[in-house]
């Protein structure tokens, strides 16, 4: 009884497509024959260090783009999205009304509100509620803006204050304390009574138009 025999032996790119064979052949042609028009060959007739050193004149002579930061401070465009601040009404009181829509809208998860009950011994909002514990987790914030978007005061919004590294994790986790706007000439420190009028109402329908004097624009975005 004789042995079966083998299967004669098939070329190796019989399988490969048409357009992988015709790669190959074009890779194996270029390699035996390389262009003469190969990229970064110089046509100069200087020599290689001339031709550096006039690369390196030539850029004596261009814009410097070099950021003298932090001596000189980076200008922003008006429109950044940087730390956020949480604004006050003209006369002290706070906008923000503890509702966390903005903790509800952020897609990091990165507010964190409490909403607290105003009352007439401790008033800081002209509202029913007040944000009474407000926190921002700046290892989290990824600047997007929807909180502002979502927060129907604008009691949040957005500075163009960007320096906000820190080597400590708990540092970056932002207070109600040093997210609000500073008090301006003629407000008052919270709690205290309504002064723009009898109602939440007042402070809205009455309120003074953006830009006028008695409108707080710190920190707001434009
Ligand atoms: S800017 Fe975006 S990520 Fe940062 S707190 Fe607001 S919604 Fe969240
Ligand atoms: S900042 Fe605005 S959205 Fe957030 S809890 Fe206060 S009022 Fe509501």
């Amino acid at each position: 009884m004789s042995e079966p025999t083998p299967p004669p032996p098939t070329e190796p790119t019989s399988g490969a497509s048409p357009a992988r064979r015709e790669g190959t052949a074009i890779a194996r042609q270029s390699s035996a024959a390389p262009s003469s028009t190969a990229p970064g060959k110089r046509s100069s007739w200087l020599p290689g260090p001339a031709q550096g050193f006039g690369v390196t004149f030539a850029t004596m002579f261009k814009k410097v783009t070099t950021e003298e930061y932090p001596e000189v401070p980076k200008q922003t465009k008006p429109r950044y999205h940087g730390r956020h601040v949480l604004n006050r009404h003209p006369d002290g009181l706070e906008k923000c009304v503890g509702c966390e829509l903005c903790a509800w809208a952020c897609p990091a998860d990165a507010i964190y509100v409490e909403g607290g009950d105003n009352t007439e011994d401790a008033r800081f909002s002209p509202g029913e509620r007040y944000g009474a514990v407000y926190q921002i987790n700046y290892l989290r914030c990824i600047f997007c803006g929807l909180c502002i978007e979502a927060c129907p005061t604008r009691s949040l919004t957005m500075s163009n204050d960007f320096e906000l590294a820190d080597d400590d994790r708990q540092a970056l986790i932002y207070t109600k304390e040093q997210l609000m706007a500073p008090l301006l000439p003629g407000m008052e420190q919270p709690p205290h009574p309504m002064r723009l009028g009898e109602s939440e109402q007042d402070y809205y329908v009455r309120a003074p138009q953006p830009g006028s004097a008695a409108e707080p624009v710190v920190g707001e975005r434009a």
